[in-house]
């Protein structure tokens, strides 16, 4: 069977399957529901097209930043419906205003999430928040080729992996291309939480689904414009096992395990996450408190610095040491650990989805109970 890369390796982008020009790349289900491309034989022409662009077979430049900022939004709407800071949607809206469009993920109905094309100031609001599952890019790879072509000031929004599909569409990055990556600490399946869900909240239809609101964690599913299922992080006991896996770090694609762009170093025009460790390598006393989170925004080219300062007015924004960033935050140093307890997880997932999760979860409940009873001693 012909292989594009090795499947340990692949981010799942669709690159392949948008460029191939015998449309002859499909993707297939694998472990855990993450998707792999699959190459028809019959059809293909051994252009080479599919390798030559692959992005985990890339070597791209990388950069690190040499300034750091911890911001959020002036606007109390934006900041309170953002995952962190609503610095995304603050870029977001302002190329917009520009005339631009904006490509970033939503929540489709039936919980479909992929990246979609925003043109309009009101449909931003649909890009809001993180989704914490990945997001189909391969109607966006089409659509961002013909924006660019004709002009538009284009945004993209999305994971590192995402960035690197989107960069080698082109030879090299156009002016008006703005590439935006997250920092990602890895990528649960759509198909996991789908069946998930299912076992959860057993509807008709699903309209939406949430995972966090500034520092609350949960998994929120909508049907009928009501919440059908509720469950935050810790709360009761740990038992919301689809937010804790994820959070753990247990339900990623192979490849994140071994993230080319879990490091200092960049590929794209700024860099963007939650800014933890804020106030660990210098003073943050003169920082108004900002109860929901805040961002970490690292500009990496003189674009992407240009385009924090176009938004500098809309922000509280405080220039920060790099190293703070980076220290304070794992996903800046290096890829998610596949520790013995992952593993075995994954290994068991397939045939015994439930005992598997509760044996995920069983250690971090041991440490809750044994503080319960500490406490209760106390
Ligand atoms: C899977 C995942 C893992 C993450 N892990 C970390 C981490 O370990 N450390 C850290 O500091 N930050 C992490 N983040 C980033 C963080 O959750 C926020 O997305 C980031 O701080 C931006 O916040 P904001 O308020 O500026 O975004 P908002 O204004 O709320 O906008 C959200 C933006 O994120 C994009 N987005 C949302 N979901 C996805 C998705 N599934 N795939 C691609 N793009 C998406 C949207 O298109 C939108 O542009 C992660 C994000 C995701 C999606």
């Amino acid at each position: 069977m012909k292989t594009i890369c090795p499947p340990e390796q692949c981010t799942g982008c669709a690159l392949c399957l948008t460029l191939c020009p015998k449309k002859c790349i499909s993707f297939k289900e694998g472990k855990l529901g993450h998707l792999y491309p699959v190459v028809n034989e019959g059809d293909c022409i051994d252009c080479g097209l599919c390798r030559k662009k692959c992005p985990s077979l890339s070597v791209f430049e990388k950069e690190k930043p040499s300034k750091a900022f911890a911001t959020w939004s002036k606007n109390e709407q934006i900041y309170s419906n953002s995952s962190s800071g609503g610095l995304a949607t603050q870029i977001s809206k302002c190329i917009i205003e520009q005339g631009g469009v904006v490509y970033g993920s939503a929540v489709l109905p039936d919980i479909v999430v992929r990246h979609i094309r925003v043109d309009n100031i009101e449909d931003i609001s649909k890009l809001q928040g993180s989704k914490y599952v990945q997001s189909n890019i391969q109607e966006a790879l089409r659509q961002i080729k013909t924006d660019i072509k004709r002009g538009i000031p284009t945004l993209f929004i999305g994971t590192p992996c995402q960035v690197a599909a989107v960069k080698n569409l082109f030879k090299a990055v156009p002016d008006n291309l703005f590439l935006i990556d997250l920092i990602c600490h890895g990528i649960p399946s759509l198909n996991l939480l789908k069946r998930y869900i299912r076992k959860v909240a057993d509807c008709p239809h699903y309209d939406n689904v949430r995972f966090r609101e500034g520092n609350q964690y949960f998994l929120s599913v909508y049907s009928g414009g009501k919440v059908v299922y509720h469950k935050t992080l810790r709360n009761p006991r740990y038992k919301e096992w689809y937010i804790n896996t994820f959070f753990d770090g247990y339900v990623f694609r192979d490849s994140c395990y071994a993230c080319h762009y879990a490091c200092p170093e960049r590929i794209s025009d700024m860099t963007i996450g939650d800014f933890w460790g804020l106030g660990r390598k210098a003073s943050a006393d003169m920082i108004p408190a900002h109860p929901k989170g805040c961002s970490v925004a690292l500009p990496i080219t003189d674009k992407g610095y240009n385009l924090l300062q176009s938004v500098s007015k809309d922000l509280n924004i405080y220039e920060r040491i790099v190293d703070e960033a980076i220290e304070g935050n794992d996903q800046l140093q290096h890829p998610t650990i596949l520790g013995k307890r992952k593993r075995l997880f994954r290994l068991l997932y397939p045939v015994f989805g439930r005992v598997s999760y509760k044996i995920a979860i069983i250690d971090k409940y041991t440490k809750y109970q044994l503080k319960r009873i500490l406490g209760k001693l106390k």
